[in-house]
């Protein structure tokens, strides 16, 4: 199955990109995971990003769309992936259209008040990765899943989250009108993390 994820920052794409992942046994191909990864490791393309990303705007196209064609080109990507945080503009995804055809686009939304909230309460674990709210955890404050030192994403910080925000309507939004259109998008009406994992296994479930 060939999925993608669309939605505001913080609207739970990740959290459900991982646990679809999981369950359905296809990769969960993060965009901004990917970018962050190049920072990390130093790389051209990572330095390219990093200016961009800090300032909460988006990767020149041509970087994303290289870079995402070659990681869906992989073997474990034939049978299926997850994609999310790609196609984030017109652009990306008329470029996508071209090289792989999606069989359902979720659109998971909230309000922004909630979106920044969640954002700006976001904490990562170093060692694992999982994604937990600050309120979740103990005063040790360590991942719930293995016990790792949580950390704040560089660019969870309300000035640019606000900006990512204003990204997302200008260019992102467009994207639900198009795959609308294409008869693949399926709007998630849950609120709840729980809600919407049950409601995107439900609909998956009967696509199979
Ligand atoms: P979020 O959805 O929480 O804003 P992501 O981890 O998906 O965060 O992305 C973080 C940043 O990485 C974005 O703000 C943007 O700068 C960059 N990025 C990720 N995916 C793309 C993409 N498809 N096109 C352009 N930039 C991207
Ligand atoms: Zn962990």
């Amino acid at each position: 199955m060939k999925l993608m994820f669309v939605g505001p920052p913080g609207a739970g794409k990740g959290t459900q990109a991982a646990v679809v992942s999981e369950k359905h046994g296809i990769p969960h191909i993060s965009t901004g995971d990917m970018l962050r990864e190049e920072i990390k490791n130093g790389t051209q393309l990572g330095t390219k990003a990093k200016s961009y990303i800090d300032a909460g705007d988006l990767v020149p196209d041509d970087v994303i769309i290289g870079m995402v064609q070659q990681r869906i080109s992989r073997p474990d990507a034939q049978k299926g992936f997850i994609l999310d945080g790609f196609p984030r503009t017109v652009v990306q995804a008329e470029a996508l259209e071209g090289i792989v055809k999606l069989d359902k686009v979720f659109n998971i939304d909230a309000d922004d008040e909630a979106l920044v909230r969640r954002i700006c309460g976001r904490r990562i674990c170093k060692d694992c990765g999982a994604i937990f709210q600050a309120a979740q955890l103990d005063s040790s404050q360590s991942c719930l899943k293995c016990g790792g030192q949580m950390r704040i994403r560089e660019d969870d910080n309300e000035e640019t989250v606000r900006q990512r925000l204003k990204v997302y309507k200008q260019k992102t939004k467009p994207l639900i009108d198009f795959y609308d259109e294409r008869g693949l998008l399926y709007n998630v009406v849950s609120e709840s993390i729980e809600d919407t994992t049950k409601e995107i296994m439900d609909v998956l479930s009967k696509m199979e």
